[in-house]
């Protein structure tokens, strides 16, 4: 696919983030070296940043996300947006201050795109990070935006969802039916891995087991 090979040369930060106002934000999948490093912080928010904020927000909404980290678009950079309930969050320079609880939901990620597993997060964090005028604030999310927090701050730390996901419950969603119902195939890690890192090598991704005719969930 066009957008494998394209995400295939990696970019410097520095040549990604003078891009950025020329074309659209591509979003890279797992295996994009960006996705496993660790992001520098931004210190200033320049109007470049804030622009980052813009550009994430829209990548973001396009691809139906709930946020959406700079790593993700192949920016190792401290920012990172979350939208939950049309409330936009951008994360600049994120730190966890503290966090409290544990709960397990089902969480997925755009650069694993159909891949779903359950993952224990806390309920409650406190973060402190810098908001689009530079100021130092701090922020408390609970619930799902804590979820989402979190999943964004592990983006900027080179962390993905399956390096805490219960592996037990690791799966595809392979399609919805017309009554809405979303049709499901597990899977192991290694299997998932493989067939993003096929894809990635531009042969002939392999589409997950089951696809089309998944069985026993007719
Ligand atoms: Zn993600």
């Amino acid at each position: 696919m066009k957008g494998q090979e394209q995400s295939a040369n990696w970019r410097t930060a520095e040549q990604a983030m003078s891009d950025q106002n020329a074309s659209r934000l591509e979003i890279v999948q797992y295996g994009h070296p960006a996705l496993r490093q660790r992001s520098a912080r931004v210190g200033r928010v320049t109007d470049e940043v804030k622009r980052l904020v813009e550009r994430l927000a829209e990548a973001m909404r396009q691809a139906n996300g709930l946020g959406l980290a700079a790593n993700q678009v192949g920016i190792a950079r401290q920012v990172a947006v979350v939208e939950i309930e049309g409330k936009l969050t951008p994360l600049i320079d994120p730190e966890i201050v503290s966090a409290k609880g544990s709960e397990e939901a089902d969480e997925g990620c755009l650069s694993l795109p159909r891949l779903y597993g359950q993952v224990a997060r806390p309920t409650e964090v406190v973060v402190r990070a810098r908001d689009l005028s530079g100021r130092r604030i701090k922020l408390t999310a609970e619930g799902l935006m804590a979820r989402a927090v979190m999943h964004e701050i592990d983006h900027l730390n080179g962390r993905l969802f399956i390096d805490h996901v219960d592996p037990a419950t690791l799966h595809w969603t392979i399609r919805t039916t017309e009554e809405g119902e979303v049709v499901v195939q597990p899977t192991t890690l290694g299997e998932a891995l493989k067939v993003f890192v096929s894809a990635r090598l531009g042969g002939h991704p392999r589409t997950p087991p089951g696809e089309g005719a998944p069985r026993g969930s007719r």
